[in-house]
């Protein structure tokens, strides 16, 4: 299997776990937001599904640009803009039909300056940013390893990500809708910080599964 079919086979996956998860990231938004996070992943990933059924992408980067484009078409909201501007600084990172563990790690990187750079947004925010600058970093140290391969890497990061999702839970909120509630956003995971590690972690599992 090429790298495009692997890339294709992590959106699949991502999908279907923003599908599983729907309810899940819906109630942690309730309870420090306004209730659609889990309805405005599942739309963006279904979005860009079907997209991807009308194109033939030649290569991993057209597979991750045609995911922004449905993110930023489909998906209102905070997250839509800010994971589309993600998919697609990774599209941008990537170029050719291979995929190394380097550039894995690169491309997670790159999604993370694109989140940054529009949600102005630091770690400890309470924010998505709070499970992606871990998993960043977790990934270029896997990518550094001399057995390296792109699964170790997502799994690094799913896994700090995860680390990082829970660190949100004491967090008092300095960006998006839960920023209103001050103090009362205590004792609440971020919603976009779970969805974050849900998504590293489907691309893990794909990538673990399939090869
Ligand atoms: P909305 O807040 O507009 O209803 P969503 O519910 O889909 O949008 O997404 C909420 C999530 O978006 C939050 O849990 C948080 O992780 C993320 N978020 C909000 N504002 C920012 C920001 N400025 N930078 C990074 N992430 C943000
Ligand atoms: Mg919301």
């Amino acid at each position: 299997m090429g790298a495009t079919d692997r890339t294709l086979g992590i959106v699949r996956e991502m999908a279907a776990a923003m599908e599983e998860n729907r309810q899940y990231l819906t109630k942690l938004d309730s309870e420090i937001g306004d209730g659609d996070h889990g309805n405005n992943m599942r739309r963006g990933f279904a979005a860009a599904l079907e997209r991807l059924e009308g194109e033939e992408p030649g290569s991993p980067s057209d597979v991750l640009k045609a995911v922004s484009m449905a993110l930023i078409g489909k998906v209102g909201g905070a997250a839509g803009p800010l994971y589309g501007t993600a998919f697609l600084r990774a599209s941008t990172a990537l170029s050719g039909e291979e995929v190394s563990p380097q550039d894995a790690a690169g491309a997670l990187e790159a999604a993370l300056g694109g989140i940054k750079q529009r949600g102005k947004a630091e770690v400890g925010d309470k924010t998505m940013v709070d499970a992606l600058a871990p998993a960043v970093e977790a990934a270029k140290e896997a990518a550094g390893s001399q057995d390296a391969t792109v699964a170790a890497v997502f799994r690094a990061a799913a896994e700090a990500a995860e680390e990082g999702a829970e660190s949100t839970v004491p967090l008092t909120a300095r960006k998006g809708r839960a920023s209103y509630l001050g103090a009362r956003a205590e004792g609440h995971r971020d919603p976009g910080a779970t969805s974050t590690r849900l998504l590293l972690d489907a691309a893990a599992r794909s990538l673990e599964g399939g090869g």
